[in-house]
């Protein structure tokens, strides 16, 4: 165990990605000091595109790191999906300025190592945050004295009134004490590349998120640091059963499965040299996001099928609920994280079921495919965008 004093109030964070991140800087615009734990030796995020609803962007102006990322993002104006097979238009719905004014906050995108790094940058200049890297949390632990610890691999550990488990998908700290199963492999996985963006068919190049679907599978592709590249993910039925986590994917495994794709889509799956490989995980058992004065947050609390693109945004949800509740609530942080559990469970919930619900829409086939183009076709494109009110709409109250 580590001899340093905590500071007074400190809150420990177990992992330092998105959600652990936002939450040291929720935190600390709260005036609450807190310790981030990251496993890894040092920071430093794959490649591969992020998408952030309005919901997200308004939390990323509040905590202050919105100014870091003006140049790496990209305010699409569109989301413009086709049939995968047959090339064809099936709707364009809108992002850009509509969005923005209706929510009174931009849709972004942009690539996952410039949001990181913002949310680090902006955090290591937080005095009141600290973060140490190259240290695997094992176990937690309640001590009588009412604080907790987070026990790691080499016997160190760090002491604080309450702790945050934001260590991921892979959570190894979901199950002890939050009940939570092992992840499952959904059978799909997620293939994802970036590519300068003079390397995407020129009709391809718009401001725009595209998304192809077809049976089986979708495509989705958008501008990242700032145009000047194109994130693109493929996401494919594929039976592998997989432990592995952001691991190299062959060109050729991709390759064949692009044979019966449009030729657009066809000519730009094609181009990439490299790809790596996300298996997409569910829980079997989902665990409690709060037990006394330990919690769970962002990936770690709720694995989302990426289909609605808002796991990353509902960290940062997460993040900014549970610095207020620990803030509103500063005798008794245990009844402060109850209460965020209490509020992030029905939210959390939702989400995951209309992004499963996405899934199984963009890979219908048949009748079913042909009844969804249809009616994608004919809705009129803001009254299919105002569907999402509750989604992107969404804002901490005053
Ligand atoms: C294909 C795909 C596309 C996606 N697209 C989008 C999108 O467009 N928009 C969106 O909002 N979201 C998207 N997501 C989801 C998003 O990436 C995740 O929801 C988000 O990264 C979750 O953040 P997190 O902080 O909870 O976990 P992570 O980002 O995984 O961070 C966990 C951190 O904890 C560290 N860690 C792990 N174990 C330990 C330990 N024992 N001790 C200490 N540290 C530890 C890890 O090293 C890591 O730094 C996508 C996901 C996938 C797979």
């Amino acid at each position: 165990m580590t001899d340093a004093r905590p500071p007074p109030g400190q809150i420990v964070i177990a992992g330092g990605g998105i959600g652990g991140l936002a939450a040291a800087l929720a935190l600390a615009r709260q005036n609450i000091p807190s310790e981030v734990l990251e496993r890894r030796p040092a920071f430093g995020e794959d490649g591969a595109g992020i998408q952030i609803g309005p919901n997200g962007t308004r939390i990323l102006t509040a905590l202050g790191v919105a100014p870091m990322l003006e140049a790496s993002v990209t305010t699409p104006d569109a989301v413009h999906i086709r049939d995968a097979m047959s090339g064809r238009d099936l709707a364009r719905f809108p992002l850009g300025p509509w969005i923005a004014e209706r929510h009174g906050a931009p849709y972004w995108t942009l690539h996952r190592r410039d949001l990181h790094k913002a949310l680090l940058d902006t955090a290591r200049r937080e005095p009141l945050i600290r973060i140490r890297t190259d240290v695997v949390v094992t176990a937690l632990r309640e001590e009588r004295d009412e604080s907790v610890t987070a026990v790691a691999a080499d016997g160190e550990a760090s002491r604080g009134r309450a702790l945050i488990a934001a260590d991921g998908a892979w959570s190894a700290l979901r199950t002890d004490p939050f009940g939570g199963g092992a992840p499952r492999y959904t059978g799909k996985c997620a293939v994802r590349t970036v590519l300068p963006v003079s390397a995407v068919p020129e009709p391809l190049r718009r401001p725009e998120v595209n998304l192809w679907i077809g049976p089986d599978v979708h495509v989705v592709h958008y501008p990242v640091s700032g145009g000047e590249a194109v994130a693109l993910v493929a996401i494919f039925d594929d039976g592998r059963v997989a432990g592995d986590w952001n691991s190299p994917c062959d060109r050729g495994w991709v390759g064949a499965r692009r044979q019966r794709f449009a030729p657009l889509l066809k000519d730009l799956v094609g181009r990439p040299d490299t790809w790596r490989r996300w298996s997409l995980l569910a829980l079997e058992t989902s665990p409690q996001f709060s037990v006394g004065r330990m919690a769970l947050l962002g990936d770690a609390a709720h694995p989302v099928l990426p289909f609605l693109a808002q796991g990353g945004v509902m960290a940062l949800e997460d993040a900014v609920v549970v610095a207020r509740a620990l803030a509103a609530d500063p005798q008794d942080p245990a009844r402060a994280l109850e209460a965020y559990a209490r509020e992030r469970t029905p939210r959390v919930r939702r989400v995951a079921e209309a992004s499963r619900a996405n899934g199984r829409i963009y890979h219908m086939e048949g009748v079913m495919a042909a009844g969804r183009n249809m009616a994608l076709r004919h809705i009129p494109p803001e009254r299919f965008m105002s569907r999402y009110d509750w989604l992107y709409g969404w804002a901490l109250p005053a």
